[in-house]
């Protein structure tokens, strides 16, 4: 098996939960990009820095640790924001309110880019976000871009978090993936989007075991 596995597609489209059975069963490193974009919206919201303030976020950029840890025995996902553990405050909704707007800033992205290549070094990994096909690993191995009708993202996401227990309504998860899906799609720097390359999967009406089924197919392929 080659190094890196790419998995993009938008917010509810199964990448997290597919990439990490996949990793399980492959025996992959497991990189979440999206949590550390999450982190540094934690960070810019506990330090008071306006995520719209882009010269401020790129500072306070410069100045975190991230750190993903993953136990490929359990399969979880530890992530560190300057030391502390941090993995369940970044999924909070305020937090996701405002990662998209710090996740547009070139700068910023080169940094988490560069974390991300760093962290992939050396092993068998496989990465999930928005731009590692295009940007991250443009020479991954293989590369899949997840996609789901909206409602079904929205369903999928709603009921994630009911049962982490994290208080939301429907309507604002559906706001929180309309509004993030146009500012990931729409923006200047690597803005997502399904490339040629990428092995396309609708997962709309699939249940997680066809799609990880159908990756791992793909993979070996
Ligand atoms: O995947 P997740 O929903 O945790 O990602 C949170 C946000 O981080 C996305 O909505 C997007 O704005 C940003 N992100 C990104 N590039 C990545 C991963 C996430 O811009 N590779």
């Amino acid at each position: 098996l080659k190094p890196i596995v790419a998995i993009d597609g938008p917010a509810g489209s199964g990448k997290s939960t597919v990439a990490r059975a996949v990793a399980r069963k492959l025996g992959l490193f497991y990189i979440d990009t999206g949590a550390m974009y999450r982190a540094l919206a934690l960070k810019a919201r506990q330090e008071a820095v306006d995520p719209n303030d882009a010269p401020a976020v790129i500072a306070l950029a410069r100045h975190t640790r991230i750190d993903l840890s993953y136990d490929p025995r359990e399969g979880t996902l530890r992530v560190d924001l300057d030391g502390r553990d941090v993995s369940q405050d970044i999924r909070r909704p305020e937090i996701t309110e405002h990662v998209s707007v710090i996740a547009k800033i070139k700068e910023v992205r080169e940094i988490m880019v560069g974390l991300q290549r760093s962290l992939a070094e050396g092993r068998r990994a496989i990465l999930e976000g928005r731009d590692i096909g295009t940007v991250v690993f443009p020479d991954a191995y293989k590369k899949f871009f997840l996609d789901a009708a909206c409602e079904e993202r929205v369903r999928r996401r709603y009921l994630e978090m009911k049962e982490k227990n994290i208080p939301v309504e429907q309507q604002g998860v559906q706001n929180d993936i309309e509004t993030r899906d146009r500012i990931d799609s729409t923006r200047a720097c690597a803005p997502l989007r399904r490339t040629p390359d990428a092995v396309y999967i609708d997962t709309t009406r699939m249940t997680i075991d066809e799609v990880v089924a159908a990756v791992i197919a793909e993979i070996n392929r």
